[in-house]
């Protein structure tokens, strides 16, 4: 039995990026008001942390959507 829903995607319009770079990776808002670089000297100043050996950059978007999603991010 397949429950794939189609079409889930498309009504997200704020969607976050993962990019994975050998043990780092970035969390960059998608289409965001100003584009982000895949680098710890964005613009943004990205949150750095370590998780599962992972050197992660959390991005901080221009528009604000992690204000929204902060709670649910973490859970
Ligand atoms: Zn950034």
């Amino acid at each position: 039995m397949m429950n794939t829903r189609k079409g889930c995607m498309k009504t997200m319009s704020n969607k976050w990026i993962n990019l994975v770079y050998e043990d780092i990776c970035h969390v960059i808002p998608e289409k965001d008001i100003r584009e982000h670089e895949c680098s710890e000297e964005c613009w943004c100043s990205p949150l750095v942390d370590e998780e599962d050996g992972y050197i992660v950059y959390s991005h901080n978007s221009l528009d604000g959507r992690e204000e929204y999603e902060y709670g649910r991010k973490f859970n």
